[in-house]
């Protein structure tokens, strides 16, 4: 007898980003810019004294309180994970039973359909219009009709960069009976949050990652917020040691850093606004640049895949989405050596 792989397996293949080596990253959001030095020595001091062979935390408690003192929440309305792509996976696996409908958005972010299907569960993807806006009444039509147990997305979106504002996002959480999932990686980018919010609701959970503006995907660290019912069910379902020692260290180091925090946000915009002016020369029909809520910025063209070619050619790398590309807001010297690449190509 031979050991055979279960069906839901049998297709998958490892996630693989843009591999090598290339000069200029802007392919994956990530900050261009890492910790201080100053903070450097505060990380290496919590290594030298870690209790490597004891457990973590499980609970996060002191990470826990610090995030939501930032946030305007409390300690009770946050759960920890081990970037929030875990807590997806949580929150699939655990509020959803098998062939239990959720309902994404196209395009979005890839690993909501990923996870969904690793849970077994009904993917519904109502696909986004040409200008990549949704209307909500169409998410809750869609979500009566399927009796959807869950809807998800991001807010500002990834890839489109666009959002959907709070309003409009309040009214649809009021609306529904499913678990609303909103991924909020991208809102330290722009206004429109409802985090601080989610004890008006039973039917909300917020997601928000280290991995963007606060330059620390390295560490995998994510949290998810909602009110306490919904979080002691996530704290309840999740591992229990899921958050290392040293992340949830250099997350608490990190995270008491305001001024840290607050100055990475406004240099990233920043860059972003000098990015999203620059590439405005070449705005044409057939080559459409969102109007970013994010530290990225979409356009929609036919030459997508050959301006990828060629950026790559130079060892610069970007995001090619079929008739779109997204490229991430570097460093000045990054973004001006885009520019003059793209300068060529275009
Ligand atoms: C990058 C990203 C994440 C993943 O965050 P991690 O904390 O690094 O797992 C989640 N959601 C969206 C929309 C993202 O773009």
């Amino acid at each position: 007898m031979a050991y055979e792989l279960p069906k839901k397996l049998i297709d998958l293949v490892p996630y693989e980003p843009i591999s090598g080596e290339y000069e200029i990253r802007l392919d994956a959001n990530e900050s261009f810019i890492s910790v201080s030095d100053e903070m450097r020595e505060q990380i290496c001091k919590v290594i030298e004294t870690a209790d490597f062979n004891r457990y973590p935390d499980p609970l996060c408690t002191d990470l826990r309180k610090i995030f939501a003192q930032n946030n305007g929440v409390s300690f009770e309305n946050v759960a920890v994970g081990n970037g929030s792509d875990e807590l997806i996976s949580i929150l699939m696996n655990s509020f959803l039973e098998k062939g239990d409908k959720v309902i994404a958005l196209s395009p979005d972010f890839s690993m909501y359909g990923f996870y969904c299907s690793g849970a077994e569960c009904e993917n519904i993807v109502l696909k986004k219009d040409e200008n990549f806006n949704i209307n909500v009444n169409t998410i809750l039509a869609c979500a009566e009709e399927n009796g959807a147990r869950m809807i998800i997305f991001s807010n500002p979106c990834n890839p489109t960069s666009l959002g959907i504002e709070a309003d409009e996002v309040r009214r649809l959480i009021k609306s529904t009976s499913a678990l609303v999932v909103l991924d909020e990686a991208y809102m330290d980018f722009w206004n429109e949050s409802i985090l601080s919010e989610v004890n008006d609701y039973d039917n909300l959970i917020v997601l928000k990652t280290c991995s963007k503006a606060i330059g620390l995907a390295a560490i995998r660290l994510g949290f998810a917020v909602a009110n306490e019912t919904l979080t002691r069910a996530i704290n309840a379902a999740k591992s229990p040691y899921n958050v290392n020692t040293l992340t949830q260290e250099i997350g608490k180091i990190i995270l008491s850093n305001n001024d840290y925090i607050k100055k990475s946000r406004a240099d990233i915009i920043e860059s972003k606004e000098e990015l999203y002016k620059a590439l405005c020369k070449y705005s044409s029909d057939d080559f459409k640049i969102l109007e970013s809520k994010t530290n990225f910025i979409y356009i929609k063209t036919s030459r997508a895949k050959e301006i990828f070619e060629k950026l790559r050619a130079q060892s610069i790398v970007v995001r090619c989405f079929g008739d779109g590309l997204r490229i991430t807001a570097g460093t000045k010297q990054e973004n001006d050596r885009l520019m003059s690449c793209l300068e060529t190509i275009l």
